[in-house]
């Protein structure tokens, strides 16, 4: 009997690793095309600063919407196109999109900071700099306002190469943030060794913030230590006005979440920037 069980156990297993490898093999076909079919389009989270209590920038967030499959999460196509590489062109097109959204928001009076998620696959790749250089011309946008986030995950690999093209990044006036900080494979030593100006607190340590002793203490430690190393601090994941309030009198920065917004569309994105601005809210 026991042959029996694990012989159709294996039988299952070795069927859905063939339907997973099939649905994977579907999908960067997919998504090879998405580019050129016009699929993909970008959305704006606002960040806010706790000091002057004004949205000082944005997060870039790419969205997928396939014609059949429909809306495609990120964390689901963002691992499939960097592990073929198409990433790169679809990041090169990210950073293309939110410049050409800059200058028209730069001609109307709106100066904030985007922030986009560079992959660790685009930052292997030393001509990211010169890219990212002229596309910023391109757009006639001052370096200060971008910003990219990475994560140490994909650095570890190649970190000499990564703190080289940072550094340069760096120099050129575009800021850098470590992202997630404090999930995967972060240590310490990163923060150290990575040319940071930001640390991202993970939205997981956020999320039980106040409720889970552990993570208030992860959350805090995290403020302390970023601002120890002459780092600035953002959360990511505020969904409440309490877990603002602790924020803020922790010191942290900044602040990203639905409780501000969720990441939407450009035309929605300055509405809210407006309304923000004209009724500013209380914070803290
Ligand atoms: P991330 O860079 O850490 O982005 C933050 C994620 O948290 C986003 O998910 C955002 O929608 C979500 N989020 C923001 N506020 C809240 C909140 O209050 N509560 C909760 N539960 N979630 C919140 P999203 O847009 O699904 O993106 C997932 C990940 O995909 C990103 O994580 C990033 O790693 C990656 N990604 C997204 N766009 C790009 C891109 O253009 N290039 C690259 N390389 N990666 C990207
Ligand atoms: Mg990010
Ligand atoms: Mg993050
Ligand atoms: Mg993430």
């Amino acid at each position: 009997l026991a042959k029996t069980v694990s012989r159709n156990q294996f039988q299952f297993y070795v069927a859905s690793v063939d339907s997973e490898m099939r649905e994977r093999k579907s999908m960067e076909k997919d998504l090879s095309n998405a580019l050129n079919n016009n699929e993909f389009h970008i959305v704006f989270q606002p960040q806010i600063d706790y000091q002057s209590k004004a949205i000082i920038g944005a997060e870039v967030l790419l969205r997928w919407v396939h014609p059949t499959r429909g809306f495609v999460p990120p964390d689901i196509f963002i691992p499939i196109a960097e592990n073929n590489g198409s990433i790169v062109d679809i990041g090169n097109w990210v950073l293309d999109e939110a410049c050409r959204q800059a200058a028209i928001w730069q001609q109307q009076g709106h100066f904030i900071k985007l922030a986009i998620n560079l992959s660790a696959v685009q930052l292997k790749d030393s001509a990211i700099e010169a890219y990212i250089k002229s596309t910023l011309e391109k757009h006639h946008i001052e370096p200060r306002y971008l910003e990219v986030e990475i994560t140490e995950t994909g650095v570890m690999e190649n970190l000499s190469n990564a703190v080289e093209t940072l550094n340069k990044i760096k120099q050129y006036g575009v800021s850098t943030a470590i992202d997630d900080f404090g999930t995967g494979y972060s240590s310490l030593s990163y923060l150290k060794k990575l040319p940071i100006d930001k640390v991202k607190i993970d939205k997981q340590f956020v999320h039980d913030l106040l409720i889970d002793e552990d993570d208030t203490s992860i959350v805090n430690a995290v403020i302390q230590l970023s601002k120890s190393l002459h780092l600035s601090v953002i959360a990511e994941g505020v969904e409440t006005k309490e877990q603002e309030a602790y924020l803020v009198s922790r010191g942290c920065d900044m602040g990203q979440g639905y409780f501000y917004s969720r990441p939407v569309a450009a035309e929605e994105f300055l509405s809210y920037l407006l309304e923000y601005t004209r009724n500013p809210p209380q914070i803290g």
